[in-house]
Parts: structure tokens; sequence; C-alpha cells
């Protein structure tokens, strides 16, 4: 992140910019400024709350993150690995928990941001730096050039999906229902938590909460981090990243293989990944099959390693360690 006096004092003049240009999208920026208005007031809560609310809380990072991890990102972006149609409603569910556009607009984007990452066609290009990368791009309007890319693009078959259909017919009214309403009630109903404060903490604070995970993939897991399977792109291995994103941190591979449903190379026992644990259990009780993994690329880069390791050149070249996290600068592509 740049906190150079330089970057920081050019914050007024870029507003201004977006301002004058009718760049900014004010559902969008009047929406996050309320919510993180809310987070702040729900954080000042906490001290008075139930301790089930706080664990609920808690656990529905992992339950609505795994509603983008295992979900809308490798299920239906990707297409990774198939379901059953009753794991399909369930993270359609959690999915509409986190709340973050329905299942076809998120795959629409993040589909437009692999074809054309650190491009103007990328959603959130990370070259426009951390804030833009990070949160930005949403409170401005799309880039021309996004837009084109996006009708170059099939999306049909999310639509195929009956479970995308109905949450796509009822977007945003569900998802802020299933977001907002349920954790509240829940709360109320079952351990008489108020409803103001559990829908402040396991409405908003969670929200958010979540959202900036989701968010530091495209911001500081572009910006962050190793390359060792492909040393010309801005995605980046980043452990740091995977703990906050549940196992979404090892970019630079899944930039290289977004076919693969693991979205990492190592198992889970070297590499941090609840979401690949997930769909793993899933299988071993016959609830997904068909899963994808990059194989061939796999084979490949063993024997490199092989090489490197005869060669005395130490692997893998993931950092482990966060103070290690190499910060580097390049050009725009
Ligand atoms: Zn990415
Ligand atoms: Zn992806």
């Amino acid at each position: 992140m740049d906190f150079s006096y330089k970057s920081i004092s050019s914050i007024p003049s870029v507003v201004w910019y977006h301002l004058k240009e009718g760049n900014v999208n004010w559902t969008m920026t009047i929406w996050s400024i309320l919510m993180h208005t809310l987070t702040l007031k729900g954080l000042t809560v906490i001290p008075q709350c139930k301790p089930e609310t706080l664990l609920f809380a808690f656990l529905l990072w992992p339950m609505t993150g795994f509603g983008i991890t295992v979900g809308v990102h490798r299920l239906w972006s990707h297409r990774s690995y198939e379901a059953h149609f009753i794991v399909r409603v369930v993270l359609m569910l959690v999915n509409s928990m986190a709340n973050q556009t329905s299942i076809y607009h998120w795959s629409r984007d993040h589909r437009v941001h692999h074809k054309h990452s650190e491009t103007t066609a990328d959603p959130h290009n990370a070259t426009r730096g951390f804030f833009f990368s990070h949160i930005g791009w949403l409170l401005l309007k799309k880039d021309r050039a996004v837009v084109e890319a996006g009708k170059d693009m099939d999306f049909s078959d999310l639509l195929e999906d009956p479970v995308v259909r109905f949450q796509h017919m009822l977007d945003p009214i569900f998802p802020q229902f299933m977001c907002f309403v349920v954790p509240s009630y829940t709360a109320n109903y079952f351990w008489g938590e108020d409803l103001w404060k559990a829908f402040l903490v396991a409405g908003c604070v969670r929200y958010i909460w979540v959202k900036h995970c989701t968010f530091l993939v495209n911001s500081a897991a572009h910006l962050y981090g190793d390359h060792p399977y492909d040393t010309a792109s801005y995605p980046a291995e980043n452990p740091v990243v995977s703990w906050f994103a549940i196992g979404e941190g090892w970019h630079n591979w899944h930039h290289k293989y977004p076919y693969d449903y693991a979205c990492s190379e190592f198992g889970i026992s070297s590499q941090f990944n609840p979401s690949k644990l997930l769909i793993d259990a899933l299988a071993a009780v016959g609830l997904v099959w068909n899963r994808k993994r990059g194989t061939a690329a796999w084979s490949h880069g063993k024997a490199r390693r092989d090489r490197d390791a005869a060669a005395g050149i130490p692997y893998p070249r993931v950092n482990t360690r966060p103070w290690e996290i190499q910060i580097e600068t390049k050009k725009a592509l």
C-alpha cells in the first residue's frame, strides 16, 4: 500500500476528478458509507453482546465465506467441480448471506477479471493501485472497456442452473434478507439477543469483515507475494490473504490454472485452504464430483522443482512468514 505523502496528498484531486467526470456510482458509494458507519457502531456494542452472538458472528465468517470461495468462485465462476442440487442450494443460501451481488453478476465480473487481468478491461485492475483494486472499483461506474469485454463473453451457462436463476430473480431483496434479517432474528429467537445488537454485529460487522476479506484477494493478492508459477503476472502467492479469505490467497497458481478446484498447488497440510477441505469432504460423501486439478501443469512443475533441487535451489518459493512478503513494483502491462 502506498502511504507516501505524494499518494495521500493526491486523494482530493482524484476524488474531485471523478466527481467532475461523473464517474461516481452513487448507489454503491452511499451504501458503502452507510454500512461502514453501522459497522463502526457495531464494533462499539460488541462488549455488550451475549457470547452466543459473538460466536455466531464469528462462525458466519467461514460459513458465508464458503458461499463465495466454494460457491460462486470455484463452482459457478470456474466450473472447477460439479455439485449435487442440495449442495448448490446450500451454497446459494450462504452466498446470499455474504451479500456480494448475485452469483450471476459476481461470476460475470470475475470471468472478465481473469480474461483481462491488469488491463483497462479488468473490473478491479490492480495497476490502478491498492485502493482501487480493493474497494474503489465498486464506488465508480464501470470503465467502458469492462462493459465491452463483458458483452464479448458468454455467461448463458450460469442461468441454466435453476439455483442461480432463482437468486438472480430475487436479487437484491433476497440477499439483503439473508444477510441481515436472518442472522438478526436467529440470535434474537434462539438466545434472546437484542435485535439491534444482533443486526449490528452478526449482520453489519460480519458482512463488512467478510467483504474486506474477499477484497484482499483483488488487492493484496494481486500486489504482494511471490510469483513461482507465472513471473510475468501480478497475482501472487499470499499466505496472509489465504487466512482471511479461507484459502484464496494462492493467487499466482489460481490465475495460471483457474480450472483447478483447489486454487493452490499443494495440499491443505502445507497451504492453508479450508475451502479445498470442504470440497474434498463433500466429494468423500458423494455430494460433489469431477474435481479438476492442474495435473499436467503440476507434473511439469514437479519436474522443474526436481531440477531446481538438484541444482541446490530451494523450493517451494512461497513465503511462509508474513513479514517476508515481498513488495514488488511493476510497470503496467
Ligand atoms: Zn485475481
Ligand atoms: Zn478466479
